[in-house]
């Protein structure tokens, strides 16, 4: 498989496909509070994007059985929705996929459920700015590793760690196209990037170590240390300037 450049009216289904994606976690971080059962959450997620034409495109996939991943505190992504209530402190990820007319927007943030800790609060920011610098260099000419230690490099300067094991992807007709963009890296390697491409952005920072471990359900992911970890990404569409952001919200 190689990298997909999109045409302009694959562009436009990507925005649209990402516009409602972006709907979906924007309304799924506004029902972020304490009491309020994982499974909540993703029915809610489900029926609003069944309401607007599009398919959860994480429903199914792999045999994932949710249309949202919800991952709580020490998970860091994968987690399926269930009865867990959260609870006043915790920090909720929430990763959401979204088909529209065949064409997939995939987006994710860590909410804060309640009051939380000043510590959890500072993850949570520098994970999401963390996104921004890498994007930084999303644009036509760089290379995809110019990313990927941009995301590394606000991370770690700020005490975290960077998930290896799992790494952000092309994105389009596909929920995981070409190519693989990690969180780490030395800078100006891998493929170059050009207008037209579509990836999805996606730091995993954990508050210590960067180590991973699943669980038996085979899909959650936690921390080995059992630190505190967030998630944040978009999809984006590379152009000669600044990357469009296809999954934009103003409110995360
Ligand atoms: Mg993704």
């Amino acid at each position: 498989m190689s990298i997909i450049v999109k045409s302009d009216h694959q562009i436009d289904l990507m925005r649209k496909a990402g516009r409602l994606a972006a709907a979906a976690r924007s309304l799924a971080g506004q029902m972020v509070e304490p009491g309020v059962s994982t499974q909540t959450i993703n029915k809610e997620i489900f029926h609003f994007i069944r309401k607007s034409g599009g398919q959860p495109t994480f429903l199914g996939y792999g045999g994932f059985p949710a249309s949202a991943c919800i991952s709580i505190n020490d998970q860091v992504i994968h987690g399926i929705p269930g009865t867990r209530r959260l609870a006043e402190g915790d920090i909720v990820s929430i990763d959401v996929g979204a088909t529209l007319n065949g064409y997939v927007g995939d987006c994710a943030a860590t909410f804060p459920c309640g009051s939380c800790s000043e510590e959890a609060m500072r993850l949570i920011a520098v994970t999401r700015q963390s996104f921004f610098e890498g994007i930084k260099n999303a644009r036509a000419g760089c290379r995809v590793s110019d990313i990927s230690a941009a995301v590394q490099a606000h991370a770690e300067a700020n005490g975290y760690s960077v998930v290896r094991d799992y790494v952000g992807h092309g994105v389009g007709a596909q929920m995981h196209e070409e190519p693989e963009v990690p969180n780490f890296g030395r800078p100006g390697h891998g493929p170059r990037l050009v207008k037209g491409m579509t990836i999805a952005v996606e730091p995993m920072i954990n508050a210590g170590g960067w180590e991973i471990k699943v669980l038996p359900d085979g899909w959650t992911v936690l921390t080995a240390d059992g630190s505190l970890s967030a998630h944040y990404e978009n999809s984006i569409l590379i152009t000669d300037g600044e990357a469009e952001i296809l999954t934009f919200a103003d409110d995360i």
